[in-house]
């Protein structure tokens, strides 16, 4: 033992057995705790000195469902919450084959050319694929992807679309503190993420094809309605007429729908994203509607929303958590299922009784 600590008041008396005063798990927690807090400052430091690669393996935590990832997920996000929600948000959506990528692909390229930073995130909870869509196929958004100022990231792996909203909206607070001022949110219009993606976007963005009609029906009539604009792609060679037709129909289309809720008119134009055509005017159409909102106060309501939004699925999430963690579920969970089973309650007695004997930590 060193001098010094041999004058201290601390000093142990030889022969006198010490009891342990720190419980040595406790000093465990506190270590991984420390070691926690120093992951956390590094991510959060990285993302906002704009390091993708910190960026990226930040949304990799909070896209991962281990306990411990979660934890470090949660303070990541609230370090960078102060830093979040200056982007300009777009959510885009449209059928396989619409031309969504090669839509995101220039529109993405036109952005960063205006010197913008722009971040792609997918949200396709149906995708089996682990890689998600974007980059499923390799040669989607090739040019984009090499971008220096543009960052694309795939949808989070197959879960509820609960989870993967929330891992999404986790992943724009991450992009924004990382500097990127244009997020796009593109999402498989298939019918159950757009809603999702609406609720967490600033401009919401239908894309269609020509040959109106059978698309009129083939999209839900609720996506419609959410649309701040419905472009029509592929307007170019013989489709152009095609495309004209495709957009009166739209228009007359809307006039029948409710004033989205911003009191913002849905605007019906065309483009070619092959041609890069018309990629500007919509472009132009996005400001329009920003300056719009901005205006009324829109914009600062539905951020309010948003954030209103994050909490509640915070919380949903965490209600789950402590109630499946409880001791008491945990003992009981077995003997009630094995109960539902043998007929001697019933599913909804079962659940009853599993809720009543809930102690909330
Ligand atoms: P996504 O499934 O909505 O992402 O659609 P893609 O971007 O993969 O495009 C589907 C197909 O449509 C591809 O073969 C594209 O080359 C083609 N495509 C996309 N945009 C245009 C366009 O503006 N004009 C034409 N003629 N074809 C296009």
């Amino acid at each position: 033992m060193p001098k010094s600590k041999d004058k201290s008041a601390l000093k142990v008396q030889k022969g006198i057995e010490q009891p342990a005063s720190i419980n040595p798990d406790a000093v465990e927690k506190y270590k991984s705790t420390k070691q926690n807090l120093q992951e956390v400052r590094e991510y959060v430091d990285g993302i906002l000195a704009g390091e993708i690669g910190i960026m990226s393996k930040a949304i990799t935590i909070v896209e991962s469902s281990l306990p411990g990832h979660q934890k470090i997920a949660q303070e990541i996000i609230k370090s960078c919450l102060p830093h979040s929600g200056n982007s300009l948000r777009i959510g885009i959506t449209g059928v396989p084959g619409a031309g969504k990528s090669t839509f995101i692909e220039a529109f993405g390229k036109y952005l960063t050319s205006l010197g913008k930073k722009v971040a792609v995130l997918a949200i396709d909870p149906s995708s089996q694929r682990t890689k998600g869509s974007i980059l499923g196929d390799k040669t989607r958004m090739e040019e984009l992807a090499t971008d220096k100022n543009a960052f694309i990231r795939p949808s989070p792996s197959a879960g509820s679309l609960g989870g993967v909203a929330r891992k999404t909206r986790e992943s724009i607070i991450i992009c924004e503190a990382a500097g990127f001022d244009t997020i796009i949110v593109e999402t498989v219009g298939v019918g159950q993420s757009e809603t999702a993606v609406h609720s967490m976007v600033d401009f919401f963005l239908l894309l269609m094809i020509p040959g109106a009609g059978d698309e009129l029906q083939g999209i839900k009539r609720g996506i419609m309605e959410m649309a701040d604009a419905i472009i029509i792609n592929k307007a170019d060679g013989d489709n152009i007429q095609k495309a004209k037709i495709a957009k009166r129909e739209y228009e007359n289309a809307l006039h029948l729908y409710p004033p989205t809720e911003s009191g913002w008119i849905p605007v019906v134009d065309m483009c070619s994203a092959i041609n890069k055509e018309g990629i500007q005017n919509t472009w132009d159409i996005v400001q329009r509607h920003n300056f719009f909102c901005k205006k009324t106060g829109f914009i600062e309501k539905r951020r309010h929303e948003q954030m209103l939004q994050i909490m509640l699925d915070s919380l949903d999430e965490r209600l789950k958590e402590s109630f499946y963690s409880s001791p008491a579920i945990k003992k009981l969970l077995p003997k009630v299922k094995n109960d539902i089973l043998n007929d001697k309650i019933s599913s909804y007695e079962g659940a009853r009784i599993l809720f009543d004997n809930l102690k909330m930590r």
